[in-house]
């Protein structure tokens, strides 16, 4: 094992005499996701060659144009990193990064790790740490393995990254998660990028609990791409959310460091309402989805209405559900009126609440209870509406959730108690 390590290392023509010392291997992540979206087909063959930048020595037999777009891709990543955990990488990080095996001289595939080796054999990635000696410090020395699939040499970087700053990379859901948000991270865009399969699957499978996900002694790294898809939500809403994102990265820092810590320390005070928005994030998303915008309102006071007082609100067209101040009663009617328009995108035609002809940029309601929302229900410019329930009236201009982000505009909505007593028809005959 060291002296395959060596030879690793020398490839990359590092000037360090790597010492293995045994029993400091680092917790390693073998990433097991077999990705739908392969590049491999269509390639023409060709042996591996190094291509270095800043801060990756990549060793592939992509062809030299995709190896030099991985580069590009893996130097702007390692930016957002240091920009994200506020550390430099310390040195190169080297990757074999594997299109077609086949096509690897015997000699390169016996200075690999035999584990790495293996993963590769199996289309997976693997990133191994190890401490070695350089002079006299001990230093943190991670090795990629990666196949050429678009995101798993990302992947596997933000691993090999967090080695090499951190000297470790966390538990299994927050390495994960994180590795996978960083293969997304896309500079100044904070919306859902995941791939289609990825945002499906969570579409249409029941909301894995939290608990299962932070706390399972069960999951390994490398277990199943559907487990990395659950850990990714939950860091993506964790990251984004306005209402979690500044515990999260301390939480996260800590946790590189090796510190106590765990995430119900953390978020236990604000359990319940994670649990809503992450089921409500998982029954919502779609590409283009912002968890910014999002962000659930837990602050505004909601009020029961009684005579001819009013409540009234601003609701942002590039927002998810706002909060009206309105709490209704169930068989209650409510009168609204609106003043005001919005847009749909930049430079759409301006709307008033009722929206356009298929109902786009309507302004709908929905009613908050217990941690539970209503089905939505439509308004628009003005008229009334009977509550079904008891609860707080939330309202945002209808749009699809991927695109709400280049809306513009803002309409006011005013509301009022009609009629009390809806709920109980009025005795026959009576005046
Ligand atoms: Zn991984």
């Amino acid at each position: 094992m060291p002296m395959r390590h060596a030879v690793a290392a020398r490839f990359v023509g590092l000037a360090v005499f790597a010492v293995i010392l045994p029993g400091l291997l680092l917790p390693q992540s073998a990433c097991g996701q077999q990705r739908t979206n392969s590049s491999r087909a269509g390639r023409t063959a060709a042996g591996p060659h190094i291509y270095k930048s800043t801060n990756f020595h990549v060793m592939t037999d992509l062809p030299r144009e995709g190896a030099h777009e991985l580069l590009e891709r893996l130097e702007t990543m390692h930016r957002l990193l240091v920009a994200y955990w506020g550390r430099r990488n310390p040195r190169p990080i080297e990757m074999y990064v594997v299109e077609n095996l086949d096509h690897w001289p015997r000699e390169v595939l016996r200075g690999m790790e035999q584990q790495g080796l293996e993963s590769l054999r199996n289309g997976q990635g693997l990133t191994v740490t190890r401490v070695i000696s350089q002079g006299n410090r001990f230093i943190s020395k991670a090795v990629v393995y990666a196949v050429a699939d678009r995101g798993m040499p990302q992947h596997e970087a933000v691993h090999a990254y967090c080695g090499h700053a951190f000297g470790a990379s966390g538990p299994v859901w927050y390495a994960e998660g994180m590795a996978e948000v960083g293969q997304y991270w896309r500079e100044n865009d904070k919306s859902v990028t995941a791939s289609a399969y990825a945002i499906r699957y969570l579409r249409n499978s029941p909301a894995r609990p939290l608990n299962e996900i932070v706390n399972s002694p069960l999951e390994t790294t490398g277990d199943s791409w559907q487990n990395y898809t659950w850990r990714w939500a939950l860091c993506h809403l964790l990251g984004y959310n306005e209402n979690y994102t500044k515990r999260f990265k301390p939480l996260g820092l800590a946790l590189l460091g090796g510190r106590r810590v765990n995430f119900w320390q953390v978020y236990g005070t604000q359990a319940q309402e994670i649990e809503f928005e992450y089921r409500l994030f998982l029954k919502d998303i779609e590409a283009g989805y912002r968890c910014d915008l999002c962000s659930w309102d837990w602050k505004t006071r909601f009020r029961n209405l009684a005579g001819s007082s009013s409540v009234s609100a601003r609701i942002r067209a590039n927002r998810g559900w706002q909060a009206s101040r309105l709490r209704v009663r169930a068989g209650h009617t409510y009168r609204f009126t609106s003043t005001g328009s919005w847009m749909l995108s930049q430079d759409a035609d301006e709307l008033t609440a009722d929206g356009d002809d298929q109902g786009r940029g309507r302004l709908t309601g929905i009613l908050f209870e217990d941690y539970e929302l209503s089905e939505p229900f439509e308004l628009g410019a003005d008229g009334t509406f009977t509550a079904p329930q008891d609860g707080n009236l939330y309202l945002r201009c209808d749009d699809a959730w991927g695109e709400i982000a280049d809306n513009r505009g803002t309409i006011s909505v005013n509301l009022i108690l009609e009629k009390e007593t809806a709920a109980a028809p009025p005795e026959p005959n009576s005046p």
